[in-house]
């Protein structure tokens, strides 16, 4: 068995051997990189083309801790804010300052967060890092007067990312990377065996990135070339290629393909798609028509929590599995602290019981100052009551001086500022309620199949009710 952190945690049953094609996507699924040096020289380049235009940006630095995946840019405000499950801020920052818990109530109440409207920008995928580090830097600088030629906040971000996109297209930034893959990749070991069972079991693979070819050529090649026993070519697990799918609308509309027949050179798809072929472009409807399969017997397996998994699933009704590789990290954590939040909740559940209580001694009171009889079950006497009520205000104190330091220590599991990626304050993350509605699965990395193997079937949990009876 796996340990823990490696599992494919499942939202919704799947059951493999009902799952007849498998796409990939490559970035950060396939190939994993080392984030921090990936993001490092992205934000290095963004920055140069900053400079180019004339922002005074030449003293920030990139620090890829400051905003983790799964908080959301509010671009009314310039912030960068944590919401729980129904959209509630329960953190924010202004820039890169973490705004006081009180400044955020007085900010966000009756402001809930809706990723629909284009307010909010949620951190999707691992190449968010430097996005909004950049962002909450420049937020400063335009605070300060210091960025000309841009009217707000939201203005400042579409500068922002246009000058991120123009960096992953411009070449320089994957020229770096093709030239020393050794600094960027994660290298997986189990990674080509795992999809060799899948393929070995009759399910048909195919990669649809949103990558060129050149780059996703070499990045393939040097991920799986030192694993695959000098026996075949990457290229040959795969019945489909598709570069530069242009996820989102590869899922959303009818684009056509192109094959590719070089670097420079492209053509018309004249009959069939073919395997072995390379195509750009495309779409997902036509994909399916090629395997001949409905939808529920395609699993698609991606790390942009929209363009991998909400849309695929949504709109084509594909089964999808998220790669969340901060899982391995945060399970560890949760595990450490596990002693920590068993007596944390053992003490929540003691301070329910004073507040019930509480409220029924008041109750009590308010009665007998309406003349009415006071409920049975308080048998003391009105001064009793109000000695009781002053015993348990104090045991209520005492209990919040241990409760503090355990609720602080929660809330930085995984993360010192904003904790985990999966949990607001006491409840669940907006991103992990957008993971249990489009995500089938998840999981840290894609090698996890292989312990589930292609024949295995995954259970959904009944899940937690709040009208459960107590464990
Ligand atoms: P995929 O994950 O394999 O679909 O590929 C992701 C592709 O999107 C890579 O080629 C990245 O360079 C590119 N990419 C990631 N973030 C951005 C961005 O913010 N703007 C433009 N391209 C991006
Ligand atoms: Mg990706």
């Amino acid at each position: 068995m796996p340990p823990p952190e490696r599992a494919v945690f499942c939202n919704r049953t799947l059951n493999m051997r009902s799952i007849r094609a498998i796409g990939f996507d490559m970035d950060y699924t396939l190939v994993h990189y080392d984030e921090v040096a990936w993001e490092t020289r992205a934000y290095w380049h963004v920055q140069q083309a900053l400079l180019r235009k004339g922002h005074p940006v030449a003293d920030l630095r990139f620090d890829p801790q400051l905003f983790p995946r799964g908080l959301i840019l509010d671009l009314d405000r310039g912030n960068v804010v944590k919401a729980n499950r129904f959209g509630y801020v329960t953190m924010a920052a202004h820039g890169v300052r973490v705004l006081p818990h009180d400044e955020v109530r007085r900010v966000y109440s009756g402001v809930w967060v809706d990723l629909s409207d284009k307010r909010w920008e949620l951190l999707n995928t691992l190449f968010s890092l430097s996005e909004a580090c950049l962002y909450g830097q420049m937020v400063e600088l335009f605070d300060a007067g210091r960025v000309q030629g841009v009217a707000g906040y939201e203005a400042l971000y579409r500068m922002v990312k246009s000058t991120m996109d123009e960096a992953h297209l411009e070449g320089a930034l994957k020229a770096e990377i093709i030239a020393a893959p050794e600094r960027f990749v994660d290298l997986d070991p189990l990674l080509v065996q795992t999809l060799v069972d899948l393929k070995h079991a009759g399910k048909k693979l195919f990669l649809a990135t949103n990558s060129e070819w050149h780059y996703t050529r070499a990045m393939m090649g040097w991920t799986f070339d030192p694993f695959d026993g000098g026996t075949f070519d990457w290229r040959d697990l795969f019945d489909l290629v598709i570069v530069q799918a242009k996820k989102p609308a590869f899922f959303e509309q009818q684009r056509p393909f192109l094959e590719v027949v070089d670097d420079e050179t492209t053509r018309e798809v004249d009959g069939p798609l073919r395997k072995g072929a390379v195509y750009k472009g495309g779409n997902a409807h036509a994909v399916q028509e090629h395997f001949g399969c409905a939808g529920g017997e395609i699993l698609y397996v991606g790390d942009h929590v929209f363009a991998d998994v909400h849309i695929s699933s949504q709109l084509r009704h594909w089964r999808t599995a998220l790669v969340l590789r901060e899982l391995e990290n945060e399970v560890r954590a949760e595990r450490d602290f596990a002693a920590q939040q068993h007596e944390l909740d053992r003490l929540m559940a003691e301070k329910q019981q004073l507040d019930a209580e509480q409220a029924a001694l008041r109750l009590a009171l308010q009665r007998r100052d309406h003349g009415q009889a006071m409920p049975q079950e308080v048998a003391l006497a009105a001064s009793g009551i109000q000695e009781r009520l002053k015993a348990i205000r104090a045991a209520s104190d005492a209990l919040d001086q241990r409760i503090l330091p355990l609720v602080r220590g929660s809330g930085q599991v995984g993360h010192p500022v904003w904790g985990p990626v999966m949990r607001a304050g006491g409840d669940k993350s907006r991103l992990a309620r957008q993971i249990e509605r489009h995500a089938d699965v998840y999981t840290s990395r894609v090698s996890n199949f292989l312990h589930l193997t292609p024949f295995g079937y995954l259970r959904a949990h009944r899940g937690s009710l709040p009208h459960d009876p107590p464990r």
